[in-house]
């Protein structure tokens, strides 16, 4: 039998973590893991744990969620997984069709792949190949938001802007450029959310209107930039955003591989600004959490352009995994269940009672700039000790709460399957984690 301390300790040996300083785990122990349920996580000694983050923000439906797993036993007794290029099968065609109804404007044709970052890739790639079967070979620019965050590839981190993840590749990385960003814990004092927003939005207006001949694609996160710590932003931004690419000839690429599926209050975030990409790279809670599958929405127009007698003028790009017909079932489980359970409007409620029933985080003396989007809540705790982050975390996990703060940013992401119960707790418990932590 596995137990705990048996597990870390061969962990610790054999496995390499991602995103960690391996040397802190002398004195920070690994969580072990045994199984989930709802939104529980359990150990080897039967001590469970609040995954009030998602498992890294992919979980919606809560662990071992009986449907996705009763649609993964069928289809594991069909076809686990077979090669995309010169086949398909039914669950990706089916997934394609039904993504190209719900996402917003007409994004008609999936480009699949496995991560987040390869979606981001290929939405580079496919954006600056674009141009160049259009005729337009020196649009082979890319413009991000400041405190971006795309994925951790060679390609998705050169427009990330986080100097942590970044700045130590940066002789690997190519050169982008980063506009002001909307986030508007940034916004001058005296400023609002949105003239925050409309003011960044003509810092894009300069620059678009200056170097769009160069420019192959803005990348952007809709409405919350979420690794640089829950950035959020008025709607505003996206909706002239959306306007100045048109505008200047420069394709919009929406980065909603976190904040797609529901998490920020509408099944998409662009939905809130009423504007429809050029490509839409989604992923994360696409398979409701259970496995890796990520996927480029395009336009006719963007289809159009690569299909021709030549090969080259083709999308030659893939991987081993895309189109895994595994996690694309699991993907069509996921929207069943946002069909069958009213997700959107049940998390409309919730939402709102989590807020009210959050207000003694939000009225903390050390807390500030509390903030709500959707499925998503988060605030800044003030804090000097450069160590914040891991100790709040350390005891989070102490009172049973899997947390994982982004410097002094604390946030809230859970399953969207959260009871009432099981959030009053997470309020409490978080509060004591604040009176503990200096
Ligand atoms: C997580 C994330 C990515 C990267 O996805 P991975 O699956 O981790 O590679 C890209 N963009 C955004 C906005 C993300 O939140």
């Amino acid at each position: 039998m596995t137990d705990n301390s048996d597990l870390l300790a061969r962990s610790l040996r054999a496995v390499w973590h991602p995103c960690t300083q391996m040397k802190l785990h002398e004195s920070l122990p690994l969580l072990p893991l045994s199984r989930g349920e709802g939104v529980w996580l359990y150990d080897f000694g039967g001590r469970r744990y609040l995954d009030a983050i998602s498992s890294w923000w992919v979980n919606i439906f809560g662990h071992a969620n009986a449907r996705i797993n009763a649609a993964l036993t069928d289809q594991l007794g069909r076809l686990e997984h077979a090669i995309l290029a010169g086949c398909t099968h039914e669950p990706v065609v089916t997934l394609a069709e039904r993504l190209a109804k719900l996402a917003p404007g007409r994004l008609g044709h999936c480009f699949f792949a496995s991560d987040g970052a390869s979606a981001t890739e290929i939405a580079l790639k496919m954006s600056f190949h674009y141009w160049r079967n259009r005729g337009e070979p020196a649009k082979t620019q890319f413009v991000s938001l400041a405190r971006s965050y795309h994925g951790e590839t060679l390609g998705a981190l050169s427009v990330t802007d986080v100097a942590l993840f970044k700045d130590v590749y940066a002789p690997l990385l190519r050169g982008s450029v980063q506009v002001p960003s909307p986030d508007w814990r940034l916004r001058p004092a005296g400023s609002s959310p949105e003239q925050h927003a409309a003011a960044c939005a003509e810092a894009l207006e300069q620059h678009l209107s200056r170097h769009h001949a160069n420019i192959a694609a803005l990348i952007i996160e809709p409405l919350v930039q979420g690794a640089c710590g829950m950035g959020m932003y008025a709607p505003l931004y996206l909706k002239r955003a959306r306007e100045l690419c048109t505008r200047h000839g420069v394709l919009l690429i929406a980065d909603e591989i976190m904040t797609g599926f529901g998490r920020t209050g509408s099944l998409f975030a662009c939905e809130q600004a009423g504007i429809a990409p050029d490509l839409l790279c989604l992923s994360k809670a696409l398979t409701g959490g259970y496995l890796p599958l990520s996927v480029v929405m395009t336009s006719d127009a963007i289809y159009d352009a690569f299909y021709a007698d030549e090969v080259t003028r083709g999308f030659l790009h893939s991987h081993s995994y895309t189109g895994n017909a595994l996690a694309c079932r699991a993907a069509l489980a996921t929207l069943d269940i946002f069909d069958q359970d009213d997700v959107i409007a049940s998390n409309r409620r919730k939402s709102q009672r989590f807020s009210l029933l959050a207000q003694p985080l939000a009225g903390h003396p050390r807390v500030r700039d509390f903030r709500n989007q959707g499925m998503i809540w988060a605030f800044e705790v003030e804090s000097d000790d450069p160590a914040f982050a891991r100790k709040f975390h350390g005891e989070a996990l102490e009172r049973g709460l899997l947390l994982r703060p982004i410097g002094n940013t604390v946030y809230f992401m859970p399953p969207y399957v959260m009871e009432e119960g099981e959030w009053r707790l997470l309020v409490e418990r978080t509060a004591q984690c604040l009176d503990r932590t200096g």
